[in-house]
């Protein structure tokens, strides 16, 4: 590996380690990739020089054979003397300075390594395609004008939409709301960002993605060029809080669909990023897991949409926060 490409993996993990770090990464020094370069072109040519003359000392010895080996030597020649030499067994293969510099995509601190089935199938590579949704997707595609009303704009009838969601009675998960949560951002969204529901403190505000993982989340979309507010609106799949966090229920879900549905259709986002299982399964209408549909394109409506994991997911169980960046990555590779 080039000194340029390893120094490009290490700023690229540096970057991500800020935010799943969350801020507190400690301050890193960048190491001298010409220097270790210089070190790795050094290591190989020693290894050739080894490689060069214990090869040599196998001719010689072969020389020494006694006269049955000498008889059959003759035939194996050809063979025997580029067994220590060979292409396999070369500087190129298994040269020391090479894998350490290789390393240092693993051996970044902090940094968790892929684990397995995490991140391991190039989500390039599955993006490749738009697939289009399943066969019955959950949600509808509407158009801004199916959900406009005589003299309204998309501003203002998402204004009247917030407004009816503040009151709104049609599930259960009204019950125990403080305040709905209806969803913040720009009128012309780059991304539409869409979670799984409410929490504690997003209850108490009445604001998506507030507590430790709406940080997060901001951190994740700043690692990659989005800010909401700005190029980025967040929603949820359902608009008031599920008690003790739960996931929505089906019931709760398709009551609020709705709603997300005619954000959609007023906003025309560029893209949608799924937080999680659930915003995926209600939009795509698939009954597969996250794990499985991660970092794939598909088609809503026109709109692509891809999913990665939760950002409470990341808090719980830090081997996803390396998929999540690949997925993150993905995203941002479309509208670069
Ligand atoms: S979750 Fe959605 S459908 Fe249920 S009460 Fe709240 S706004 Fe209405």
């Amino acid at each position: 590996m080039k000194a340029a490409e390893s120094r490009e993996i290490w700023r690229e993990l540096s970057t991500v380690e800020d935010w799943l770090s969350g801020g507190l990464a400690r301050s890193r020094v960048e190491p001298d990739f010409d220097a270790l370069e210089k070190k790795a072109e050094e290591l190989k040519a020693i290894q050739a020089a080894l490689t060069a003359r214990t090869a040599g000392g196998e001719q010689k010895m072969s020389g020494q054979k006694g006269p049955q080996q000498r008889r059959a030597g003759m035939a194996d020649a050809g063979a025997a003397a580029p067994a220590v030499g060979s292409a396999a067994d070369g500087p190129a293969a298994g040269g020391t300075g090479i894998a350490g510099i290789a390393g240092l995509r693993r051996g970044i601190p902090g940094m968790p390594a892929a684990p397995a089935g995490h991140g391991t199938a190039s989500p390039s590579a599955a993006a490749a395609d738009i697939r289009p949704l399943q066969a019955q997707p959950r949600a509808r595609l509407l158009k801004a004008g199916d959900v406009l009303k005589p003299g309204e704009n998309p501003a203002s009838a998402l204004t009247r939409l917030e407004s009816e969601v503040s009151s709104c009675d049609k599930c259960g998960l009204c019950a125990a709301r403080r305040k709905a949560v209806f969803g913040m951002g720009p009128a012309l969204p780059l991304v539409l960002v869409v979670g799984e529901g409410p929490g504690a403190e997003e209850d108490a505000t009445g604001r998506p993605f507030v507590g430790p993982a709406g940080r997060l989340l901001d951190k994740m979309l700043g690692a990659i060029g989005l800010e909401r507010g700005k190029n980025a609106y967040i929603a949820n799949v359902v608009k008031c809080r599920p008690p003790n966090n739960r996931t929505p229920l089906p019931d709760e879900c398709a009551a609020c669909l709705p709603y997300l549905e005619a954000q959609i259709a007023l906003l025309g986002p560029k893209y949608i990023l799924c937080m999680g299982r659930t915003a995926l399964q209600v939009l795509t209408g698939s009954s597969e897991g996250i794990m499985k549909l991660r970092g794939r394109w598909f088609d809503f409506g026109g709109i692509p949409l891809i999913a990665t994991y939760h950002p409470s997911a990341l808090l719980r169980d830090e081997n996803l926060k390396r998929p999540a960046w690949e997925d993150l990555k993905e995203l941002r590779s479309r509208f670069e």
